[in-house]
């Protein structure tokens, strides 16, 4: 293990009060956004999405693809010691949950059903995000 991220930890409190409601029920309680109603789900500007609790890079304008599922979609992180997963559920109702490496704050969730070359999406909450667009 090398290059392992700095972890950020904040009591329940404090995450409370440095997120709006939205983003505290979406990143600390797993909550999922409605789909077709978050920020970025069109956005196509030219950039990088930071988690919205710590500020740590996690997907890139150019491995966001239109998934049609109302919830912006990623083939791949910036980098893979950025994101964390964890198998949720049993049987026929498992999923893979994805957070921030960093900070823990809940993303989504990514399955196997996405576009070339890696195979996968990364289906994320808008409110989980903070778009930075790219300068010039
Ligand atoms: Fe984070």
């Amino acid at each position: 293990m090398t290059d392992t991220p700095n972890k950020v930890e904040l009591t329940d409190a404090e995450w409370k009060a440095s997120l709006t409601p939205e983003q505290y029920r979406v990143t600390r309680q797993k909550g999922t956004e409605r789909a077709f109603t978050g920020e970025y789900d069109d956005n196509k500007a030219e950039g990088v999405y930071r988690c919205v609790a710590c500020g740590t890079p996690l997907y890139a304008s150019e491995a966001k693809f239109d998934s049609g599922t109302g919830w912006p979609s990623f083939t791949e992180p910036v980098d893979e010691r950025n994101v964390e997963t964890e198998v949720e559920g049993v049987f026929f109702m498992r999923r893979t949950e994805v957070h921030c490496a960093v900070c823990g704050a809940h993303g989504g969730h990514v399955f196997e059903d996405g576009p070339a070359p890696t195979g996968l999406r990364y289906c994320i909450n808008s409110a989980s995000l903070r778009f930075e667009p790219k300068e010039g």
